[in-house]
């Protein structure tokens, strides 16, 4: 690739991103490592829109790395609860817990560092060396990926691309270049629509004004998994259990599958509640049986339980169809 090309990319995108970049969002305001790494663990399989008020949420309970020492995974998962992909809050967990241990309680500047720490690979540690600390390391998540390949006209491999964002990311101003190409590629340079009159790149790109290739949509269809729970209230108070299934929602609380069956011998009320949910790879039809109950009954499980009051309930790492239900069984019964 021609360098005059490479240094063009550069100094187009810094220019453009001083004017035009978005300033506003919240991990861009008062900018901390501690705020760049949970808002590029969010942005990992979920858009700017749905990140930002589980960004704000998550700042307001803990608005340092020191606050999040202390946190517990259940702390972190309630705070997570609805956002999907659980794993990163895991990994979230897991990495302050390694940064308590092997770094006295400091976010790592030293970039294999910050790529030891779980749920951060390549990309991210680059994201968060380039915007927090000012250290020139390429990113290259997809929307990079979108742009350079269409900037330099040319399918390439994964490998030619990690070159090509090495080359092209720049010694200087690398805060600027790393959030403006993220942004050209999230508003200018989508995957569904290409605004080259827009475009700060355009004097100089090998795909201006070249229309988009028809991609024909094949529709996914996921397996049907179905789910039947039993919701027991007492007094206001939720019986709910830790998940410890692998398949999905592992560590988040859910009401009772098998374990109520000699529980329930003072039935106040039930009815049931039908809802579905999609995740990545399934379709969830749940069946729940919302059980009022007048007396409580020892519990014969191993599993995790424990009663949830209805004003707790925000701070319980909840799947987001199981939360609907109870909000709405909470409005109903109030
Ligand atoms: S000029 Fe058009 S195709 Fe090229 S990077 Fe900009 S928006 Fe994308």
């Amino acid at each position: 690739m021609s360098k005059n090309k490479n240094t063009y990319l550069a100094k187009q995108i810094v220019a453009w991103y001083q004017i035009n970049g978005r300033k506003d969002l919240p991990w861009r305001k008062n900018i901390s490592v501690y705020k760049v790494w949970i808002s590029e663990i969010m942005l990992q399989q979920t858009q700017v829109a749905t990140v930002i008020p589980y960004f704000k949420r998550f700042i307001k309970e803990y608005p340092s790395l020191r606050s999040l020492i202390k946190a517990s995974e259940d702390d972190i998962l309630a705070l997570w609860s609805g956002l999907g992909f659980y794993r990163r809050a895991k990994n979230i967990f897991l990495a302050k817990e390694k940064i308590k241990q092997d770094f006295k309680g400091r976010f790592p500047k030293n970039f294999d560092d910050i790529l030891s720490l779980p749920g951060i690979g390549q990309s991210t540690a680059g994201a968060i060396s380039s915007i927090a600390l000012n250290n020139p390391h390429p990113i290259l998540d997809a929307n990079v990926k979108r742009v350079l390949k269409r900037f330099y006209g040319k399918d390439f491999n994964e490998k030619e691309l990690w070159d090509l964002s090495k080359m092209a990311t720049p010694q200087k101003n690398v805060f600027e270049y790393t959030q403006g190409i993220m942004d050209i590629g999230a508003i200018i340079c989508t995957s569904k629509k290409k605004d080259c009159d827009l475009c700060p790149l355009k004097s100089n790109c090998s795909s201006k004004n070249i229309p988009l290739a028809k991609k024909i949509a094949y529709k996914k269809i996921n397996p049907t998994h179905h789910l039947t729970y039993k919701l027991l209230i007492y007094k206001k108070k939720y019986l709910l259990f830790k998940k410890t299934d692998k398949t999905f929602w592992d560590g988040l609380w859910v009401p009772a599958e098998g374990q109520v069956k000699n529980y329930i011998k003072n039935i106040k009320t039930q009815h049931s509640t039908k809802v579905t949910h999609k995740l990545s790879h399934l379709n969830l039809k749940i069946n729940i049986d919302i059980i009022h109950v007048n007396k409580l009954e020892s519990i014969r499980t191993n599993s995790e339980h424990k009663w949830v009051a209805f004003n707790e309930i925000e701070k319980v790492a909840i799947p987001a169809p199981i939360k609907k239900v109870i909000n709405n069984e909470q409005n109903y019964s109030v």
